[in-house]
């Protein structure tokens, strides 16, 4: 496949050292893609800078009609997409084909649709003699630069609100995921005017340093690791840059003695491992009540260890392997040094899957503390802990004892005891009975460490635009 970068209008081989794309179930090289030089990345920013000046002056309309025709394209090749997505991340093409691609659709056409209806305050004499209004007007040049987990998905969270609002990007994809970025790429080229989306691959620690330093860009958006999040602080308070930050999870999950447990296994074993557990909402944390906390235990590891991987036929797996040696490795030490402690159980898996590939087996730690490291640190892998609590004071305290504020959710058939534990929850989401639903119309994002900034929804839009007054004076 064609591997070069989008700088305006044009595609060029990137100038710097090649990255290598592994096959995460097989190990093997895909291909390499050469990493944009800093050279490259000041043109990619010229070019956005160019851009902007025309791009934002658009309609609503105009940049409406851009992101359907997106849209559309992305809709006519989802099977390519798919395919090659899978291919990167090693997920299960069912997985890439069925839930995110028409996600991805979906969310330029909820943007293209939203961009047309963003409410304001009231215009008006505030000021005797003078009228005034509230502009939302585009921010400038973005920096955006996207995690490995879903790339493309990741991609569309990012492009469309900057997009919609009227900005230029300068889009990063994960060093390890480039490939739908690339293929995406000649489409953007086609609907949009030069330089509103530029792509340039490579490592954080070069492209994407060079990149959130540089002086023509006026916003840094991230999705990815808290510390990563942090460089993206450093580098935004130089030049006092804004900063849209999605950063790690690790989501409490509340099951009170009432919970129907049926629905909570299938829950977790849906919501804690889709993906690997590579996700930052993944329902990781479970808190049980103590009458519901053995059969709990009992039922999760049962069905957890029926979820199906590492299979010839991939249509038949649920989930795939980890996206990297490093990764699978990082898992299986929170495991093991899990297992070393004496008050903990692995009920479940625990254990690297076969010779080929990055895959570890899907794993329930029981019997987990508060204090527990399994219990306070991202995993980001197919791992769930399950500590037990006494009363609902102490399930949203160890809930709330978290870095991390990105999701979380409750399970009870008593309405008024969910809807008092959701207030009580200090996370950017709250699901009840239900966990890891997402849908374009609503806000995705943290509090704490977890970051700021909405993706998705009309929030999105808000955060990548600025409020504006403008007063004119009588007479
Ligand atoms: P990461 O932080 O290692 O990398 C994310 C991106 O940042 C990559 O493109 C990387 O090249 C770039 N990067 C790394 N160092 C950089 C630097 N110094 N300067 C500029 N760019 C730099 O994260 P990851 O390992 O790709 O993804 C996993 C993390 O992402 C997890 O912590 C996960 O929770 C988080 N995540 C969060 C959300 C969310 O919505 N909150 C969604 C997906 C993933």
């Amino acid at each position: 496949m064609d591997t070069s970068l989008l700088i305006g209008d044009a595609f060029e081989a990137g100038q710097e050292r090649a990255e290598k794309v592994l096959n995460p179930r097989t190990g093997a090289l895909i291909l390499e893609v050469p990493e944009a030089s800093t050279s490259q990345v000041d043109r990619a920013v010229a070019a956005a800078r160019r851009a902007f000046d025309g791009w934002s002056r658009t309609t609503p309309a105009e940049r409406s009609a851009a992101l359907l025709r997106i849209a559309d394209r992305i809709e006519a090749e989802a099977e390519g997409f798919a395919a090659l997505e899978a291919l990167n991340c090693g997920k299960p093409i069912n997985a890439a084909r069925g839930d995110e691609l028409p996600a991805v659709v979906d969310c330029f056409r909820f943007f293209a649709g939203a961009v047309r209806c963003l409410q304001g305050a009231v215009a008006g004499e505030y000021l005797a003699g003078h009228t005034s209004m509230i502009r939302r007007d585009a921010v400038g040049v973005v920096a955006s630069i996207a995690p490995w987990n879903y790339p493309l998905m990741m991609m569309a969270w990012k492009l469309c609100p900057a997009v919609a609002g009227g900005n230029a990007v300068v889009f990063k994809p994960s060093e390890q995921t480039p490939l739908t970025a690339l293929k995406l790429a000649h489409i953007l080229a086609e609907e949009l005017p030069s330089g509103v989306v530029n792509v340039i691959p490579g490592r954080g620690e070069t492209v994407g340093n060079y990149l959130i330093n540089h002086p023509g860009v006026d916003m840094i958006s991230l999705t990815g690791d808290v510390a990563t999040g942090k460089k993206m602080l450093d580098a935004a308070a130089k030049s006092v840059k804004r900063t849209h930050l999605e950063l790690g999870g690790k989501a409490p999950v509340v099951v009170f003695d009432d919970a129907d447990v049926s629905a909570v296994v299938e829950g977790i074993r849906a919501f804690g491992f889709y993906n690997a557990g590579q996700d930052c909402t993944a329902a990781c944390r479970i808190y049980a009540g103590r009458k519901v906390y053995d059969t709990l235990v009992a039922d999760l590891s049962a069905a957890v260890s029926t979820i199906r991987l590492g299979n010839a036929d991939d249509t038949t797996n649920e989930i795939g392997p980890l996206i990297s040696p490093r990764q699978r490795d990082r898992v299986a030490s929170f495991v093991e040094r899990a297992r070393e402690q004496s008050h903990i159980e692995v009920t479940a898996g625990g254990a690297l899957l076969g010779n080929e590939g990055f895959y570890y087996k899907p794993t329930v730690i029981a019997g987990a503390r508060q204090e527990d490291e399994i219990v306070r640190r991202e995993v980001f892998g197919p791992v769930v802990s399950v500590t037990p609590f006494s009363d609902v004071d102490q399930a949203v305290a160890w809930a709330n004892d978290s870095d991390y504020g990105l999701a979380s959710s409750v399970w009870t058939r008593d309405v008024g005891r969910a809807m008092s534990t959701a207030a009580r929850l200090r996370y950017g989401c709250t699901w009840i009975n239900t966990h890891f639903m997402l849908t374009n119309e609503m806000p995705h994002g943290g509090l704490k460490q977890s970051g700021y900034g909405k993706d998705m929804s009309s929030y999105a839009l808000e955060d990548y635009t600025v409020v504006r007054h403008v007063m004119v004076k009588h007479g």
